[in-house]
């Protein structure tokens, strides 16, 4: 079968190559796999920045995007039928099964030691089959199976803004507006939820406000901001909340400031600039004397994905073609290399398999 792998930490190794169908072990999946969609963790594997491949093999299979087909069910999965649409969540407990791992959360592990498909340690889903623990697969509805590629990212976003009302709930909070810094997928996911969640929404980026992404965040009803033109540190609103989506250590300390008081920003980037803050006192004194909130969010777990289905749907209803508009690049699996070349317009590069 056709598979596209990389071999961290090489640069620029990701390429095609043909392996052996997996077979699936007791209580696993085998998955046909029928697209999957590429990010910048991705695109940071094949840049050699991170990505470890299984114990013994050589290289990691790509793809923690997607979506498949159940082919085969291994001895006593019970959960699925054969033909069944579903979307397989990226982690996987570790060896130690810590206490978030046995529930299920191992978005939230404690020890580390978990598995990512795709990602680290184990093999993604980026070939034309896959195995995968059935406990960690999503069920889609089919005629969700066009949209469904955008389920994973949106988990993401579901779990940073779940989290967020979570966490407030350590006091009487009624947001009003919220902040998205950053329109990639993630960034324009969020602001999705976050206006289903009946939030004004201003979301800020660095393309012009002709571009698609900023008519994307326009026909959601949230206002676009280009910083090229309006830096944050000039905005004047201030926000409830604020979602840090770029990943970049400028942004996310001008973003701090913006924060209302008992107000609470949520981290989804790997900051990777080793920048010195010279006034962390003030920072420091800021968060303290507003009661603000700041924390990070990573991975997400299968509660996340299902609300992600509910989402779907209801962005479907409101904004209709919406989502459709985020998949800008849709390549063959033997064009490969079209969906990790990044252009400017672009917003999510699926590839098929089928
Ligand atoms: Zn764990």
């Amino acid at each position: 079968m056709k598979a596209i792998i990389a071999e961290p930490p090489q640069k620029n190794s990701v390429r095609l190559i043909e392996i052996p169908k997996p077979l699936p072990k007791k209580g696993q999946v085998l998955l046909e796999t029928l697209c999957v969609g590429i990010d910048g963790t991705d695109r940071e594997i094949d840049e050699g920045l991170y990505g470890t491949p299984p114990r013994g093999s050589g290289y990691l299979i790509l793809g923690h995007e997607a979506v498949a087909r159940v082919e085969e069910i291994g001895h006593k999965s019970g959960i699925f039928s054969e033909g069944d649409l579903i979307v397989p969540t990226v982690r996987r407990p570790c060896k130690e099964n810590c206490l978030n791992c046995r529930i299920g959360e191992t978005d939230m592990c404690l020890t580390g030691n978990y598995f990512e498909h795709g990602i680290y340690k184990l093999h993604g889903f980026a070939s034309e089959y896959a195995v995968s623990d059935a406990n960690f697969l999503v069920k889609v509805p089919t005629e969700l199976e066009d949209l469904a590629v955008l389920l994973e990212p949106l988990s993401i976003a579901e779990k940073a803004v779940s989290q967020s009302f979570k966490i407030q709930e350590r006091t009487r909070w009624d947001p009003r507006k919220a902040f998205v810094v950053g329109a990639g997928p993630l960034g324009l996911l969020t602001t999705m939820i976050l206006r289903l969640r009946g939030l004004e929404v201003d979301v800020a980026a660095t393309r012009e406000k002709d571009s698609l992404k900023a008519k994307i965040v326009g026909s959601v009803g949230g206002t676009y901001i280009n910083v090229r033109q309006t830096p944050i540190r000039t905005l004047e609103d201030k926000y409830d909340m604020v979602i840090e989506a770029t990943g970049r250590v400028e942004a996310a300390l001008e973003t701090l400031t913006l924060l209302r008081p008992n107000g609470v920003m949520c981290f989804l980037g790997v900051y990777r600039e080793k920048k010195a803050c010279e006034e962390f006192g003030n920072v420091l004194t800021n968060i303290v004397l507003g009661n603000r909130l700041m924390f990070g969010s990573v991975s997400s777990n299968k509660n996340h994905f299902e609300m992600g289905i509910e989402d779907i749907f209801e962005i479907k209803r409101r904004y209709e073609g919406v989502l459709n508009n985020l998949i800008t690049k849709k390549t063959y699996v033997t064009d490969y290399k079209k969906a990790f070349a990044s252009e400017r317009d672009d917003i999510k590069s699926v590839i098929y398999f089928k």
